[in-house]
This record gives C-alpha cells, structure tokens and sequence, in this order.
C-alpha cells in the first residue's frame, strides 16, 4: 500500500475527470494517496495496459470492471 505507481501518468489524478471536487479529493486520498490496490483505474491498467483506462472511470466504479477486464 501506498501511493500509486500511475500518479504521474493518471488523468483522474491530474484532476482532468469532471465530477465534484470534495469528492475527487477524498477518492485521490483514499485509493491515490493511500492504498491503489483496489482502484478500477488501476486494475484495468494493470491487467490490461494504462491505454485501455477509459478517461471518465473513477476509482471506486469497480461495477465497470467486469466489462472493462473482458
Ligand atoms: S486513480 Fe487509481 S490509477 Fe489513478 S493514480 Fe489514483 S489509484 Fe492510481
């Protein structure tokens, strides 16, 4: 656990994801900042490369990962 290895190469980190901004920030500090392991942004981009991360998917939308990893 930790910060993530894509804070640096992450959209949603880089604050380019529409959304409110309480809530973007309190995501950064739980998954980014915190602990990614169970982030959708990076589970996607670990199983399947950080180019196949839709831009609009927020951490905590683990609902989408069963498609998105198919
Ligand atoms: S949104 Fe996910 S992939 Fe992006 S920096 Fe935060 S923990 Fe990492």
């Amino acid at each position: 656990m930790g910060k993530c290895p894509n804070l640096d190469n992450c959209a949603f980190f880089a604050g380019k994801i529409a959304g409110k901004t309480e809530l973007i920030d309190s995501l950064k500090q739980t998954y980014c900042l915190d602990d990614n392991t169970c982030c959708a942004r990076w589970q996607v981009s670990r199983l399947k490369g950080i180019g196949s991360v839709p831009h609009d998917l927020y951490p905590n939308a683990l609902d989408r990962l069963r498609d998105l990893l198919r």
